[in-house]
């Protein structure tokens, strides 16, 4: 999403960068381009007009300093994105929990938004971080949507409250009070809410979920909607949003290749923010919407704090300890150690997803590389190292050719691929060894992909400790230690 929009607003700043010297008349070319960029991205007409009329003011108020300033495209620059952060709703929101436990969170939103999937992510998301939530199946409308919930809810060990089999059956008002009652009684401190969705915003989904609404006073009322759907993900909301209300935007498939008009248009049209975004049909494919990294990635400029989060989230603990002693120490870099960090790779999610939310990922050189990358790659390496015996992972050495082939056959890959994969090791363990000795990155040396180091020490090894003993004579070696 936001390809094409970012592309053409780095055309835009490309052309206002090689201007030595900003003018009115220059302003308006790049409000004109803007808005034209704006439009074809699908964002809604008052959207835009206020957008490029701000733009446009705030510029042509800056002008007079502007000439002072030696990085003018900057400071315009700087106004395009403040107002564009400013479109996508201003300040990130978090979560309101209610004083009094628990908090309930309703789900609104139309059939196939993504509403049930919906509920899974922030039943998981809430749980990693301390709360104990509580999944409540009153979507009794579409089929099967009470036993995808129940899968759901079993697979991130969440308990879950759907005394009705839905399809149609049974009253999802009594469902949704009672759930509070249960969430009081067994102390759970979050109860999420799947409601039912309809094909379209209609009276009957409307009178429903203000029923519900009613029954349960939810702290949040969340609206889910379909990013894919373009103008009319806006409308549907808006309609919600005069017809029942809500308090916040839940974006839904913005890793689709939409244009990304709903995501700009739907904060400022409603005039409610976007809570969370989600980004993919995992179940981690999930966080809080941050209007100013979202603008950074539309501005081109890639979004390096969502990067550096997940990177820190996959790596924390006593994984990263051990690796970073290791390093300090001066123990050797096994296979097991980078086993451990494939398992936490994996756990960052997509390659392609990461590397996209570099400065500059939309860049069609940069894209294609990235669009090159194999995510299966992870695995099929995974694999390999997972068919080596715990010896063969701390020691490579002993990996001969029976071996090799036998890695081969239990993995379900070549003996060349092996042979690759162990020769890249190898190559990274040196170039750890040569870093840790202080010499730096050998010239022209790069690690193997997927061949990370660990995590930088944090406390540096101690200089002044004597260097070991390396003479196998036990009076030569007692000599050197001045015993
Ligand atoms: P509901 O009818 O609103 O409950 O919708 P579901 O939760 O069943 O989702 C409809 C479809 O959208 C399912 O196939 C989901 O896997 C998919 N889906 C949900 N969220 C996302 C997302 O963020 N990205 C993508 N690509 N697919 C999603």
């Amino acid at each position: 999403m936001f390809e094409g929009l970012s592309n053409k607003f780095s055309e835009v700043f490309g052309s206002l960068r090689k201007k030595g010297r900003i003018t009115e008349s220059d302003i308006d070319a790049t409000c004109e381009e803007l808005r034209a960029a704006l439009l074809d991205a699908d964002v809604a007409l008052s959207v835009v007009d206020n957008f490029v009329a701000r733009i446009k003011t705030r510029s042509l108020e800056a002008l007079p300093e502007l000439r002072q300033s030696t990085q003018q495209s900057q400071e315009i620059y700087s106004i395009i994105n403040q107002e564009l952060v400013s479109i996508l709703g201003g300040a990130a929101r978090r979560i309101k929990f209610s004083k009094q436990p628990p908090t309930v969170i309703m789900l609104a939103g139309l059939q196939g938004s993504g509403k049930t999937t919906l509920a899974g992510k922030l039943a998981r998301f809430l749980k990693e971080d301390g709360n104990t939530p509580l999944l409540v199946a009153a979507d009794l409308q579409r089929p099967n949507a009470v036993t995808q919930l129940s899968v759901l809810a079993e697979s991130i060990n969440v308990p879950i409250f759907a005394p009705e089999l839905g399809n149609g059956v049974g009253d999802p008002i009594k469902v949704s009070k009672d759930a509070i009652e249960f969430a009081k009684q067994k102390l759970y401190n979050v109860v999420i809410v799947d409601t039912a969705g309809r094909l379209g915003i209609d009276s009957e989904l409307m009178q429903q979920a203000s029923k519900i609404r009613d029954a349960i006073a939810p702290d949040e009322t969340l609206f889910v909607v379909d990013s894919m759907i373009g103008q009319d993900a806006v409308r549907t909301a808006q309609a919600f949003n005069d017809g029942v209300g809500f308090d916040a935007v839940v974006l839904t498939k913005l890793d689709g290749d939409a244009k990304g008009g709903a995501a700009l248009s739907i904060a400022d049209v409603t005039g409610k923010p976007i809570l969370f975004a989600s980004t993919g049909e995992k179940l981690s494919d999930f966080d809080y919407f941050y209007p100013d990294r979202m603008a950074s990635r539309i501005l081109g400029m890639g979004d390096i704090q969502t990067l550096a989060e997940q990177a820190k989230k996959a790596l924390d603990g006593e994984s990263a300890k051990r690796l970073e002693e290791k390093f300090v120490s001066g123990e050797d870099f096994t296979l097991e150690d980078f086993l451990e960090q494939l398992q936490a790779m994996k756990k960052m999610g997509s390659m392609t997803k990461l590397l996209g939310m570099l400065p500059g990922a939309n860049n069609a050189a940069m894209k294609k590389q990235i669009d090159s990358i194999d995510d299966k790659e992870l695995v099929r390496t995974q694999a390999i190292v997972q068919s080596m015996t715990p010896e063969e992972r701390r020691n490579p050495k002993v990996l001969n050719g029976s071996r090799r082939s036998r890695i081969a056959r239990g993995s379900g890959r070549t003996v060349t691929e092996v042979n690759s994969l162990v020769d890249r090791f190898s190559a990274a363990q040196k170039v750890m060894k040569q870093m840790r000795g202080g010499g730096g990155m050998p010239q022209g040396m790069a690690l193997p992909p997927g061949m990370g180091l660990p995590p930088a020490p944090t406390k540096r090894p101690d200089m002044n400790q004597k260097k070991k003993s390396r003479s196998g004579n036990p009076a030569k070696r007692a000599a050197e230690e001045g015993r």
